[in-house]
């Protein structure tokens, strides 16, 4: 498909940890279906979906995001702008009034890719607790 959002060179690449998957979405090197995007953020469907809405939210910078438990004040604004403003709007495109959120934030609780990301799941009636 057609790419849809400027390419961000070296996106992930900015601080000292290693490039991820997300740095070739991001400089549109591999193709992804994308949902949403704005100067901040590009938002995906997740190549192996767990539910009928299964996206994945990533901040366009990483800026030392590899995980969540590296954010500092300077990631207040990114971080709020993915909570209060894509998420809204990813959500509304699909048409969903209950979803989840989700951070993996580390090895052991199933994070695989070091490029802060939001898996927003829904589109199906979910289960808990998650194992
Ligand atoms: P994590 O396990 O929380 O780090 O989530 C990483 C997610 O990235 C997983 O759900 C993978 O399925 C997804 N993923 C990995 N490579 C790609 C890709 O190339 N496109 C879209 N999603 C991907």
């Amino acid at each position: 498909e057609k790419q849809r959002w400027a390419p961000i060179l070296g996106a992930g690449t900015r601080d000292t940890a290693g490039a991820t998957i997300f740095d070739s979405i991001l400089d549109g090197k591999i193709p992804a279906d994308v949902v949403y995007e704005d100067e901040l953020v590009l938002a995906f469907r997740d190549i192996a979906p767990v539910a009928p809405t299964h996206v994945l939210l990533i901040p366009k910078r990483r800026d030392g995001l590899t995980q969540l438990q590296r954010a500092t004040a300077e990631h207040k604004h990114v971080l709020g702008h993915m909570l209060a403003v894509a998420v809204p709007a990813i959500v509304a495109k699909d048409g969903l009034d209950s979803y989840r959120l989700v951070v993996n934030d580390g090895a052991q609780a199933c994070q695989s890719v070091f490029h802060l990301h939001m898996h927003i799941i829904g589109g199906k009636a979910l289960t808990w607790p998650p194992g």
